[in-house]
């Protein structure tokens, strides 16, 4: 994912969800024929490791990052400190 959010279970909230990659394969030869499923496809088979919960990816919920709002808050705080000493200078 490239924005700030993340992906969340549907019914317990956990952030211990899994999403699958499915990838076919000629039988007689071996060779790799295509992917079929992608991890960020919308109807890859997902699953919660918490409570079990087995849906599609477009099921989860999407919720932002707490991480992410923390990095961000603490890099503010640091710009807010920097600003501030740099305006008390003469
Ligand atoms: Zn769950």
């Amino acid at each position: 994912m490239t924005d700030d959010r993340i992906a969340i279970c549907p019914e317990c909230r956990s952030d211990q969800v899994t999403s699958e990659h499915h990838q076919a394969f000629l039988i007689n030869t071996g060779e790799h024929y295509c992917h079929t499923m992608k991890t960020q496809d919308a109807d890859s088979p997902s699953k919660c490791l918490e409570c079990k919960w087995e849906g599609e990816r477009k099921n989860l919920l999407l919720i932002d990052d707490p991480k992410a709002k923390k990095k961000e808050a603490k890099e503010r705080a640091q710009y807010e400190r920097l600003k501030a000493k740099f305006e008390a200078q003469p």
